[in-house]
């Protein structure tokens, strides 16, 4: 079948943060002064509560810390003084490109690409410069703040129509079951599902068996990709 276009997702799919998690989380207690009362697993897991009614990861995390520190008897302001340094911390820059990215980029080099991310402009374009991949898409669409977010089919809309593509001869290429798949799914555009990026999963899961909702390809590195587009 003749593919018209590829979407991709960026954090986890095209480049992950080098820095992790946990040592950030330290970093921000000790620019605070507190000591360290939050985890990362209880960061990870109370995490899905939040998103539904969050503008931003910012603002997730804020009021995710906030109820972490009120559950353990401590003032909710220190949650996020904690938050904030967390941000702060964040260079958006500070990533590498996931395994095969640059594999799977060259094998469509000969197609329309473009991102569809649920991130900030200036966060996701200081990912995008790092990663040297400045001018590789034809269409940027930053969902949440140019469209709805994911997973509405609307911002995957708004990359077909820039990229005149129809949506049942295009991918989209994600981590996330529940915004990429989903969105995917909902706009009519082939999914493709990068394993083992959910973010509430454990970094030594398993990916899921049983993937909900399921992608049209399940891939565990993009060194996979060209060869379940058929190319
Ligand atoms: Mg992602």
């Amino acid at each position: 079948m003749h593919t018209d276009a590829v979407l991709f997702d960026v954090d986890d799919t095209l480049c992950r943060y080098r820095r992790t998690g946990d040592e950030l989380l330290a970093v921000a207690f000790e620019r605070t002064g507190l000591d360290p009362f939050i985890t990362l697993a209880e960061y990870h897991g109370r995490y899905p509560e939040f998103v539904d009614d969050s503008d931003s990861v910012a603002d997730l995390r804020e009021r995710c810390f906030a109820a972490i520190a009120a559950e353990k008897g401590r003032d909710p302001e220190a949650g996020r003084r904690v938050a904030r340094a967390y941000a702060d911390e964040r260079d958006h820059g500070d990533v590498e490109p996931t395994a095969g990215l640059d594999a799977a980029l060259s094998a469509l080099d000969d197609l329309p690409l473009g991102v569809v991310t649920n991130g900030a402009p200036k966060m996701q374009s200081a990912k995008l410069a790092a990663l040297g991949l400045a001018d590789a898409f034809d269409v940027v669409v930053h969902a949440g703040y140019d469209a709805p977010a994911k997973p509405s089919p609307a911002p995957f809309r708004e990359a077909l129509s820039a990229l005149d593509a129809r949506p049942e001869r295009t991918y989209h290429v994600g981590d996330s079951l529940s915004s990429d798949v989903a969105g995917a799914r909902a706009a009519g555009v082939g999914a493709v599902w990068l394993t083992g990026g959910e973010p509430a999963a454990a970094p030594d899961e398993e990916p899921n068996p049983d993937p909900d909702p399921e992608p049209d390809h399940a891939i565990a590195t993009l060194a996979e990709l060209s060869g379940v587009l058929g190319r």
